[in-house]
């Protein structure tokens, strides 16, 4: 593996789960990122308790707020990470933020399904699209000449259950609006790759397994820690072949 060393990452969804444990091993990592942007909804309220005391320790995590349906906070959270990098692009980009609310093909409403595809869809295209420039440097500024997410990448961490050739049984899964979100989320992913590959970014997404959060419940197979030990290690590999691809934690291709 290529040793794990972004100059500078930003995680969504920081506050708690895979998002939270992703600062706290980048932050562990013997060459950590210059920069660590958090993201999270409430920097002030309760739930970024955990992000706070990490940041009192370590002077190179920065929290910023960030609500993934409001065009207007990415763009504030683009600017301020912009002016705290003074001149230097952003490496690496996780869209990690995301919800699952139960919806089953009786009970959906497309309200349900456009506020899902809202923040798991949307939130990442335009979160992306704030952070282009910044990407864009990154790779600029980089002396590495192909793709990889030691030059600049975007990682959207998407879900086996948007998986149509590999779908895990409707029964024990029948998060109706989610699974079509992270099925588009693919999709977007592959356009992402397409359209910013000339400019120097990898785009893909990685399944982090069934993950023991808030979101992957504690029935959930994996532990927090392990799952993101294993993101990590995906993405310090990551080369050319990855672009538009998902794959999961353990580095295994996932049909789409
Ligand atoms: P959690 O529910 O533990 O955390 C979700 C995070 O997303 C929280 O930080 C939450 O913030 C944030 N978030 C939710 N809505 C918004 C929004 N509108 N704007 C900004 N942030 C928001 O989930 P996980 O850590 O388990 O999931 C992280 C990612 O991994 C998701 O994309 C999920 O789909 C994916 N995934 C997880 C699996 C699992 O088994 N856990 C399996 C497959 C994929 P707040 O605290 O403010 O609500």
């Amino acid at each position: 593996m290529a040793e794990a060393h972004f100059c500078s990452v930003l995680v969504t969804g920081a506050n708690r789960g895979i998002g939270l444990e992703l600062v706290r091993q980048l932050l562990r990592l013997p060459k950590p990122p210059q920069c660590v942007f958090a993201t999270c909804r409430d920097p002030q309220g309760a739930g970024a308790q955990e992000l706070k005391k990490l940041a009192s320790k370590h002077a190179n995590l920065v929290i910023l707020q960030l609500e993934a349906t409001d065009e207007g906070s990415i763009k504030a959270a683009a600017k301020e990470a912009e002016a705290r990098l003074a001149g230097k692009g952003l490496t690496l980009l996780i869209n990690n933020a995301g919800v699952m609310p139960p919806s089953t093909l009786d009970s959906v409403t497309q309200e349900d399904m456009l506020s899902v595809y809202r923040i798991n869809v949307l939130g990442p295209m335009e979160v992306t699209k704030a952070f282009l420039p910044l990407l864009t440097m990154a790779a600029q500024q980089s002396n590495e000449k192909g793709l990889s997410s030691h030059r600049a990448a975007v990682i959207n961490i998407s879900s086996i259950g948007g998986s149509i050739g590999n779908p895990p049984s409707f029964q024990t899964f029948p998060v109706i609006a989610y699974r079509c979100s992270k099925t588009a989320l693919n999709m977007l992913t592959r356009c992402q790759a397409l359209e910013y590959k000339g400019r120097g970014i990898l785009c893909m997404a990685i399944h982090p397994g069934w993950v023991k959060t808030d979101l992957g419940t504690d029935k959930a197979t994996l532990d927090v820690g392990d799952s993101v030990r294993g993101i990590l290690h995906v993405i310090s590999s990551l080369c050319e072949e990855h672009a538009g691809r998902v794959v999961d934690w353990q580095g295994r291709l996932v049909p789409w």
